[in-house]
């Protein structure tokens, strides 16, 4: 069970104000898109629910509980970021679990987690590998690996998919989907890319300059999006 509440959420860099007032629900096992132009505020937003960024004003509540003041490792989330952040150095199950080991959980128990989230991935016969004897596809699983083993309420995406070809882009669209469904797990993912949008939300949140433009249903925001802005931004092509 994991839900997340934003109530009014500012945030300001020095005089500048980038996230304008942020209202938002997610519920349990929801997946939720946040979209928008670059520079729009939705990795600040998402960086701001991680504990990354803390927010200049409003409460974050999650399953019902203030966590403002509560640090990244303690609120039960996990993130993948654009840019895999794989340790180089490191083996595949090595980096899937680093975190594990920074936790203290016992090796066996760590093995165990490492091959459950491999099997999903089909990652199963790469544990040995270094991320440079990996294809893009195969590194940005090693990052979501690396989420699963933690087994986290929440699972935080940032353009995740950004770096790879178009035909990857899709196929990756598709088993982010399944592991959403296989995980039961509350997702939110950002990007810029309206097929994204589209195609893999339960909830689109369309932003722009630091504010909610519209919140709906793939359906709603196409049939009835509530300004210029967001039938331009959901209806044309990439
Ligand atoms: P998006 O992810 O939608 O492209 P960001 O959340 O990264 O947008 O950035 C939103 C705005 O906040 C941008 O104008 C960006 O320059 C600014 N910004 C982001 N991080 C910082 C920071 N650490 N210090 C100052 N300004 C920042
Ligand atoms: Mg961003």
């Amino acid at each position: 069970m994991a839900t997340l509440q934003l109530d009014n959420i500012i945030k300001d860099f020095g005089s500048t104000r980038v996230l304008k007032g942020i209202d938002l629900e997610v519920k349990d096992r929801e997946f939720v898109v946040f979209v928008g132009p670059s520079g729009c505020g939705k990795s600040t937003l998402l960086r701001t629910i991680a504990g990354l960024e803390s927010a200049s004003s409003g409460d974050i509540k999650i399953n019902g509980q203030r966590v403002n003041e509560i640090g990244p490792a303690e609120r039960g989330l996990a993130m993948v970021f654009q840019s895999y952040a794989l340790y180089p150095h490191m083996s595949v199950e090595d980096n899937m679990g680093f975190s594990l080991r920074l936790a203290k959980v016992p090796r066996a128990e760590r093995r165990e987690k490492i091959r459950a989230a491999a099997r999903i991935l089909q990652l199963e016969e790469l544990l040995d590998r270094k991320p440079r004897a990996l294809s893009g596809g195969q590194r940005q699983r090693v990052a979501i690996g690396r989420a699963i083993v933690r087994n986290p309420s929440i699972f935080l995406f940032d353009e995740p998919l950004s770096n790879l070809d178009a035909a990857l882009r899709v196929q990756m669209r598709i088993e982010l989907t399944r592991l959403h469904h296989e995980l039961n797990a509350t997702m939110i993912y950002v990007t810029h890319d309206q097929v994204e949008a589209m195609t893999m939300a339960d909830k689109i949140v369309v932003l722009q300059g630091g504010s909610v433009e519209q919140i709906g249903s793939p359906m709603e925001l196409y049939h009835h999006p509530r300004n210029r802005f967001v039938a331009g931004f959901i209806g044309s092509p990439k």
